[in-house]
């Protein structure tokens, strides 16, 4: 089923374009955390981040930076943060990969519980991260 995102991608709903590439689409969020609030997205319609081609990706990380130094320059913002959700328990709610570039406005941005804990077992996690990125694949388009 097509997300909302694919329906502002298609046109068939309007959004605020901020900008626009071959790849990626850049618009206003509907419910800001601050003036400015952004979503990056690919034209890609994939739902997690770990699924995106590497053309798909890199198109994204050449848009981020862009977007940021715009949001920056419209809300006089100096502090901004960039979120990027997977998954309904990482309080994903739209099922396509968007990046939120959210600026820091006074009380307005984003809230952040950061409930640190302590570097346990590296090598083990180590030694499973390498093994897997010694096998990655990335996906197709
Ligand atoms: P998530 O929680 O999935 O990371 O964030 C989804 C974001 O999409 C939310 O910030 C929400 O306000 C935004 N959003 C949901 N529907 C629409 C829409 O139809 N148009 C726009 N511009 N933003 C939307």
């Amino acid at each position: 089923m097509p997300s909302i995102f694919d329906k502002i991608l298609s046109g068939e709903i309007d959004c605020h374009r901020v900008y626009e590439d071959d790849h990626t689409l850049a618009f206003l969020d509907i419910a800001p955390l601050a003036p400015g609030h952004t979503l990056v997205i690919p034209k890609e319609a994939r739902e997690h981040l770990h699924q995106l081609s590497d053309e798909a990706a890199a198109a994204l990380g050449r848009a981020l930076p862009r977007v940021a130094r715009a949001v920056l320059a419209a809300t006089g913002a100096e502090h901004y943060n960039v979120l990027q959700n997977n998954g309904e328990s990482a309080h994903q709610a739209v099922p396509h990969v968007h990046f939120h570039v959210i600026p820091r406005l006074g009380d307005q941005g984003l809230g952040i519980q950061w409930n640190s804990g302590k570097l346990e077992d590296a090598e083990g996690i180590l030694k499973r991260m390498h093994t897997a990125l010694t096998t990655d694949e990335s996906p197709s388009r």
